[in-house]
């Protein structure tokens, strides 16, 4: 190709993700039996409910026009009724939401409003990779900021240096935690918000598995005194409700940072498509009749894995949230190695820790969005190889 990437796409790393696909296909044409536990895509379908509200949507003409930037009406309003019956806390949605075509798309868009050549963007590592990339667009430098075991995958925020903090504009936090499964506690957030006051940075709060959670439930940072002048937080329809490929999420938080974003969007995008909306209305207002019974199904599930990786005699960490369980590696292996050992050796996918970031070396993760026939199989065939190594 005579055509040389923009300098911004040769600093991403290698996307190990899209690897461990090439050889996944390449096992599964030569006929071997795959059990994918990499991907964090749920297996169990979107409510039939949900659909027909699509469907009666997409048949009405006034959904064919280009739809508002922010949303709908409609939508955000019941995006703000639902945020209130499920954290207690009012929005004005007219300023204090904004549809998404998908959580990922506004994360990858908000530091475009904000970020300078020259600002820091600090962000948790293991983590989703959007946080960096999307940092990297907007010219920004990312300081990752190490989750680990021994801090219960909390960041230290008193470890920043000075010079490093004089010039941070953005933290990025995401609890429940992707892929530790960690989640925050009333005194996490409100440090964060101190933090945020006290360096004048803005923090954005990745809650797109704030339903999956098994023991209490889990918190909003906007719930807590200060946070609306600080905040924005990104919410999913799509690990919620089962919603991935619908492509819709919602912003909320401080007026002018839903405004920046709000800005950013207008100029690339034309929001998202009304008959989705509609479908997303009718999400958000079953609420928990949808997001109950998935709950108890990944309980189920983890604790199957999590009980199973500890009689093979490994510790996996266990936040009680998300479907995710991240385990350190047996052995002295690295995250790769053992991946591909699990996938040449027993035909299981799972995640290299690295994937996450280098922080995430030295650990792997398993997603539980696979029947539980194939997660028992695959935890039968994880502990053999386990055991030879
Ligand atoms: C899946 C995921 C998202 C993005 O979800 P959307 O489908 O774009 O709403 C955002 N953050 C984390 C941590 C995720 O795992």
């Amino acid at each position: 190709m005579p055509f040389k990437y923009a300098g911004r796409l040769e600093m991403l790393p290698r996307y190990l993700f899209a690897e461990l696909d090439r050889i996944k296909s390449e096992q599964i044409a030569t006929g071997r039996d795959i059990i994918d536990l990499g991907v964090g895509d749920p297996d169990l379908p979107t409510s039939g409910e949900v659909v027909e509200a699509l469907q009666s949507a997409a048949q009405d003409p006034s959904n064919h026009i280009y739809p508002s930037y922010s949303g709908m009406d409609r939508f955000r309003e019941v995006a703000a009724d639902w945020f209130h019956k499920r954290f207690g806390v009012r929005l004005d949605y007219k300023k204090q939401v904004l549809s998404l075509i998908g959580s990922k798309e506004g994360i990858a868009h908000f530091p475009l409003a904000f970020i300078n050549p020259g600002d820091i963007v600090l962000y948790t590592e293991p983590g989703y990779p959007i946080y960096f990339a999307s940092t990297i667009f907007a010219g920004g430098t990312p300081y990752a900021l190490p989750l680990t075991r021994e801090n219960n995958f909390m960041p230290r925020l008193d470890s920043i240096p000075e010079h490093i903090l004089a010039k941070a504009k953005l933290l990025f936090i995401n609890y429940p935690n992707n892929p530790t499964s960690a989640t925050a506690d009333r005194a996490f957030f409100e440090k964060v918000i101190a933090f945020a006051k006290a360096h004048n940075i803005i923090i954005a709060h990745d809650a797109a598995y704030s339903e999956i959670y098994f023991g209490e439930k889990t918190h909003s940072i906007l719930e807590y005194p200060g946070a609306m002048d600080v905040a924005i937080e990104f919410h999913s329809l799509s690990k919620t409700f089962s919603m991935t490929g619908w492509r819709i999420g919602f912003a909320c938080g401080n007026d002018d940072l839903i405004a920046g974003l709000g800005t950013i969007k207008t100029n690339i995008d034309s929001g998202v498509f009304q008959a989705v909306q509609w479908a997303g209305i009718k999400a958000l207002t079953l609420g928990d009749t949808l997001t109950g019974p998935l709950r108890t199904i990944y309980s189920r599930r983890v604790r199957m894995v999590t009980s199973a990786l500890s009689a093979a005699g490994l510790e996996p960490y266990n936040g009680n949230a998300t479907f995710y369980i991240w385990t350190r590696l047996p052995g002295t292996m690295d995250s790769t190695s053992f991946t591909m050992k699990l996938i040449q050796e027993a035909g299981i996918v799972v995640s290299p820790g690295v994937g996450f970031g280098k922080a995430g070396e030295g650990f792997f993760r398993i997603s539980v969005t696979t029947r539980e026939d194939q997660i028992a199989q695959a935890c039968e065939r994880i502990a053999k190889v386990v055991a030879r190594s």
